[in-house]
């Protein structure tokens, strides 16, 4: 008999592995998602950068997956006539202090063989960008920017056309796993499937606490803002300008993208969101703080990070802090040419009780349920071949 699959969640990553699961022709796919449309959340809400993989360590999921990702990403792109631009990016590093690390990104980068990196003194710095400051920096041609929530679209439309379903406005409330059969309640039905994955984003953790695994690790949400920069200025940012990230920190920093739609965006910091939907600060979940605070490794990531989380708030609250950190990059920029905060986006960050937050991205297994616990950027890049992975090592791995 047809196997029933269902996979929980509509973002990039469950649309891309039901997308491959109809396309290999196993079993009948029904995605489950809790909103009105697909991509609502982090997968509608992001740079748009098809990362190339300088950052990560080799060997690890980031890495392969990103390589082969990019790839497939652009094919889709060029298959369906979505676009794809090409439009480089910087990392740049603004002193000398700041060369080891480069240097750093610079070895992985070899490692992870992303294609043509070079490496750029002040004088190249300014024919890639000439309005970006820098004394080193990394050039990486085929970094890339697309429309993520236009990509997951296409994918979906794909699905449907192989006769898959994608159930909109169907949350799940609870699951409870019965003579080897997965039951999923949702708000509007009452589902069963021979195997369930779920790619819940910011819900991941509280999804994976139905089917009764570890609760750790809980998703700590973390909202990254961006501003506009005024049309009058566009011209400072040909591609992307990106930092030297902070290595015991999971973000890149604060940066400039020119988007696929050739708006420029400065962003996204990294503050801790009051809600796991939290969007600005003035969306609280008591529950959801709670939750945070009371966790096992609260008080560690605390100490391990409170210099950077204040430093992060307070630029978020206070606009000539966060312009001051952006003009370090763009000496000429003027604090009116960032125009207006522009839509947030959360990231689902695993955080295990140790208080460490997990790096890879992370896959958990309970009986017929395959979980994904951890999928932060570069998983948009990655969507696609996070999907071959989990079928080649979790679905078929366990007939
Ligand atoms: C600010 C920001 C910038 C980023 N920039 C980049 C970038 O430039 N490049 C890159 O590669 N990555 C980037 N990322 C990361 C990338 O966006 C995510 O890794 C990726 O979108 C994860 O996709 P997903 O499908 O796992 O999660 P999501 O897109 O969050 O999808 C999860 C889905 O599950 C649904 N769901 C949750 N609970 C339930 C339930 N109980 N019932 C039914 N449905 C449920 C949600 O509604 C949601 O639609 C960025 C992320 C953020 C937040």
């Amino acid at each position: 008999m047809t196997e029933q699959i269902g996979i929980i969640g509509g973002g990039i990553v469950g649309i891309a592995i039901a997308r491959a699961l109809t396309q290999r022709g196993m079993g009948e796919v029904t995605v489950v998602e809790k909103e009105h449309r697909v991509a609502m959340h982090q997968t509608g809400h992001n740079s748009g950068v098809v990362h190339a993989g300088l950052y990560y360590a080799p060997g690890s999921l980031k890495a392969t997956l990103c390589a082969r990702g990019r790839d497939l990403t652009r094919d889709f792109c060029l298959d369906k006539k979505l676009p794809y631009r090409e439009v480089g990016k910087l990392v740049v590093a603004l002193t000398a202090e700041e060369l080891p690390a480069l240097e750093n990104i610079e070895s992985r980068s070899l490692a992870n063989k992303v294609p043509d990196l070079r490496r750029l003194n002040a004088e190249q710095i300014k024919e890639i960008e000439p309005h970006a400051a820098g004394v080193a920096a990394l050039h990486s041609p085929h970094t890339a920017v697309v429309d993520y929530a236009a990509i997951t679209e296409a994918m979906a439309d794909d699905i449907r056309q192989a006769g898959g379903k994608i159930l909109l406005g169907h949350e799940v409330t609870a699951i409870a796993q019965v003579s080897g059969k997965v039951h999923v309640t949702t708000t509007a039905a009452e589902l069963v499937f021979d195997r369930l994955i779920v790619c819940a984003g910011l819900q991941s953790d509280l999804v994976a606490k139905f089917v009764g695994a570890s609760p750790s690790p809980k998703i700590l949400p973390f909202r990254g803002e961006y501003w506009a920069l005024s049309a009058a200025k566009q011209h400072l940012v040909k591609g992307m300008i990106y930092p030297v990230p902070d290595p015991s920190f999971p973000f890149l920093g604060v940066h400039f993208t020119r988007g696929v739609y050739d708006d420029i965006h400065v962003g996204p910091n990294a503050v801790p969101a009051l809600a796991r939907e939290g969007y600005g600060w003035g969306t609280i979940s008591l529950k959801d703080t709670l939750a945070s605070l009371t966790w096992p490794g609260a008080t560690t990531l605390a100490k391990q990070h409170w210099r950077m989380g204040a430093k992060e708030i307070a630029a978020s609250l206070i606009k000539p802090l966060y312009f001051k950190e952006a003009s370090r990059f763009i000496p000429e920029l003027e604090m009116g040419d960032l125009t207006a905060k522009t839509a947030a986006g959360v990231r689902a960050q695993a955080w295990a009780s140790d208080g460490s937050l997990l790096d890879d991205f992370a896959i958990d297994q309970v009986g017929p349920v395959t979980l994904l616990r951890n999928a932060p950027s570069p998983a948009a890049t990655s969507a696609m071949s996070i999907a071959e992975h989990l079928i080649d090592h979790h679905v078929l791995a366990r007939p």
